[in-house]
Formats: structure tokens, C-alpha cells, sequence
């Protein structure tokens, strides 16, 4: 009896589903997962998923044909349990009009459309209400991405071409969120340069902020060497980049979570958001930095596009020297010497 999860949220959500992937496939075998064309290679690769059905809710599939087109197709497959992890009326819906018998779902999403109800956990870890869902209890588990060896040859190829060794440093400088980006990145490269080369992951939108960092980096007389990859590699491919870094300094997004998947050491800036949403790193050496006592922090789930005071404080007050700190207290540099 496969099971369904369907999960259309972002990157980074999907991410901290696997856990749950895990715990399902564990009971009666890998399960099928509906996701975005986006988000489906970070899934199509894991053990414990059996197939992804791609929904292009924003696409091709938006509107109510691409509902229905959905739902004929899980109607289909006649799965007996969906889990809905994420709260959307229109994946929702789409279980309850292929007649999924039953399908699980939190108690602050669409209860009507659901025949289990769970509580959701405030003060946990995203990963742990996540898996509540299928009422499991994995305390401090951590999400994992199963990476193929043609995405390792391709990374290797990637880091060969820019003059890349085996001692670098990540950095992921992007955020959909305007109010999640911390604003000097150039600077911090520039400061980290000396300890080994710099790579930035991101996505094509992060493309001209990566250019500025390589350039600053590389134009201190040529004597270090930076890379990006925004836009070229993979999700995948950025993930084994991740995983080879020294370590990945990132703000509040999916990157973070692929640090958390791939175990590699994390510093995570935290501006309009706090750890406390859930969505902070678990491992043991990993860092945040956030400005603590600001009154007006946070300041929404998500973060905002930008600040919606002006200031920006809770980003702009986070200095290089808070960022190198933090660095040096995950170890990760010290124990390259
Ligand atoms: S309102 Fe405060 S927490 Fe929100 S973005 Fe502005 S400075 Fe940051």
C-alpha cells in the first residue's frame, strides 16, 4: 500500500519533509510525493520515494483544470493515506476530489478537508511537527538528499574548472525574502579569502550578487580564488557543493537545509525571522547569528519583501566580525590547520 505526501511549499520546506518521507517509507515501503517541478530533483533521487507527480501549481497546472488534472491522476494511483504537511486549500482539495480514504492534515490547515487531524507544535522544530503527522517521534532527526554519482562528477567538473581544491568555504547570500538577506556578503568573502577559496550556491537570482562577491574576491591581486555556481548547478549539484564546504554561511533559507541534509557545519543569519519559527540548524556545531532585543523582531512568519520600518537593523546590525565569530566557533576552519 504506497502512501502519498503531497508537499508544494518552497525548497527548504521540502527539504525537512524527507524525516517524514523516511518514517512513512519505513512503515509500508517508499511513498509517492506531489511536489513542484522546482523541488522534485531534490526528491526523485531519495530512497524513500517511490515516485514524484511534478504540480505546476504556478504554471501549467495553476487554475482549477491543473486541480482536477491533479486529482484524476492521484485518483488513479488509489492510495489509501495522504499526508498534507503543507497548509494549502488547493492540495487539500486535491486529495479530497480523488477520493483519497484517508488524509491527514494539521489542525490549523483545512480541517474539513481532512479525516485526521493533528495538532500542530508551536514551539518545536519544523522537522518534529512534521513528523507528527505520520506520529512519529524522531527527536533531533535530521533531513538527508541522496545525491547520484553523475551530480558528484558534475560538481568535481564545476570545482576543477574554477581552480577550486578541497579547502573552501560556502556561501549562500540569497533569500526570496528581501528582509532575510544579510547585506555583506562581498565583505565577509573578502575578510574569509585568505582561509581557503570561496564558492557561492544560489539560485539564477542570486546570479549578480555572486559576481560582485567573486570579483571582490578575486580582484585582491589574484591571490585567491572564488567561484559561482548560482544558476549553473543543480540543486543537487549545490548540494554536493555544500557538503564538501569546510563550511556554508547562509541566511534563513533553503540552503541552510541542505547543510542539514548533507551534515556540513552551518552559520545561519537570522534578520526578520528567529530560529524559534523552527526552522534554525540542529547540528551540533552550527552557529546563528541574530541581533537579540530589537523590539520590532520578528517581524512576520516568512520575513517580508523588505523591512517594513525602513531601518533594516535586525540585518544591518550583524557586523563581519559577528559572522567570522561565529565561523570560528563551529571549528570547522580551526580543525583544517
Ligand atoms: S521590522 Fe525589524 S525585524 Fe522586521 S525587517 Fe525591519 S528591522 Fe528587521
Amino acid at each position: 500500500m504506497t502512501s502519498l505526501v503531497i508537499q508544494t511549499a518552497f525548497l527548504g520546506d521540502v527539504v525537512l519533509t524527507t524525516p517524514l518521507l523516511e518514517a512513512l517509507a519505513g512503515r509500508h515501503g517508499p511513498v509517492d510525493v506531489v511536489t513542484t517541478p522546482a523541488a522534485a530533483p531534490l526528491l526523485e533521487t531519495h530512497p524513500a520515494v517511490r515516485q514524484v507527480i511534478p504540480y505546476d501549481k504556478k504554471g501549467r497546472d495553476r487554475g482549477l483544470g491543473g486541480l482536477f488534472r491533479l486529482a484524476r491522476t492521484l485518483r488513479a494511483e488509489r492510495y489509501e493515506w495522504a499526508y498534507l504537511p503543507h497548509r494549502s486549500l488547493r492540495t487539500a482539495l486535491a486529495a479530497w476530489i480523488a477520493r483519497i480514504p484517508r488524509r491527514v492534515g494539521f489542525h490549523d490547515g483545512w480541517r474539513w478537508l481532512y479525516t485526521d487531524v493533528r495538532s500542530r507544535a508551536t514551539e518545536s522544530h519544523e522537522i518534529d511537527r512534521l513528523l507528527a503527522l505520520a506520529g512519529a517521534d524522531t527527536r533531533l532527526a535530521r533531513p538527508s538528499l541522496h545525491i547520484t554519482i553523475a551530480d558528484t562528477a558534475a560538481t568535481e567538473g564545476f570545482l576543477r574548472e574554477h581552480g577550486i581544491g578541497a579547502d573552501f568555504i560556502a556561501l549562500a547570500p540569497g533569500s526570496i525574502w528581501g528582509s532575510k538577506r544579510w547585506p555583506y556578503y562581498r565583505e565577509l568573502a573578502e575578510r574569509l579569502a585568505g582561509n581557503g577559496a570561496i564558492v557561492v550556491v544560489g539560485g539564477p537570482e542570486d546570479a549578480g550578487l555572486a559576481q560582485d562577491i567573486v570579483k571582490a574576491v578575486e580582484g585582491g591581486g589574484g591571490r585567491w580564488r572564488a567561484a559561482s555556481g548560482c544558476g549553473t548547478l543543480t540543486l543537487r549539484q549545490s548540494a554536493e557543493v555544500i557538503r564538501r564546504a569546510a563550511v556554508l554561511v547562509t541566511n534563513d533559507s533553503a540552503p541552510l537545509h541542505f547543510a542539514q541534509a548533507v551534515d556540513t557545519p552551518t552559520v545561519a543569519i537570522f534578520g526578520s525571522t528567529v530560529p524559534a519559527f523552527g526552522f534554525g540548524p540542529r547540528g551540533p556545531r552550527d552557529q546563528v547569528v541574530g541581533l537579540d532585543g530589537l523590539p520590532c523582531r520578528p517581524c512576520s512568519a516568512h520575513g517580508p519583501p523588505s523591512c517594513p520600518l525602513g531601518h533594516h537593523r535586525c540585518m544591518r546590525s550583524l557586523t563581519v566580525e559577528d559572522v567570522l565569530h561565529a565561523i570560528e566557533e563551529t571549528g570547522a576552519l580551526r580543525r583544517r590547520d
